[in-house]
């Protein structure tokens, strides 16, 4: 890790905010600041380490991965643990100028 990567925010989506895919799938989404491409990795913290800061649980140390698309490394964080659609709806009121634009879906 040489601290340099560009940082995005992610999204855990559990619980009523997950309905959409299998409940077995543990995965983090985020938007490539490189490339703006939509990425997934799978979450490979702990829950446990996620804390609450501004009004959601979030891990704040994050994780490294690689975008598929322009295969450059990037860092997630924070990541953001949403449980509901009306969390989603308030992180995406929040968090919506840090969020590269993203076409409607
Ligand atoms: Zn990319």
């Amino acid at each position: 890790m040489d601290g340099r990567n560009i940082e995005t925010v992610g999204v855990r989506r559990t619980g009523w905010a997950a309905l959409d895919r299998d409940p077995q799938e543990d995965t983090v989404d985020y938007t490539c600041p490189h490339c703006g491409s939509r990425g997934r990795k799978n979450a490979r913290r702990e829950r446990a380490l996620y804390h609450f800061t501004d009004g959601f649980l979030q891990d704040l140390q994050g994780e490294v991965t690689q975008c598929r698309s322009c295969h450059q490394s990037l860092r997630v964080v924070p990541v953001v643990m949403l449980h509901d659609q009306d969390e989603t709806r308030r992180f995406e009121a929040v968090f919506s100028e840090e969020l590269p634009a993203v076409p409607a879906q």
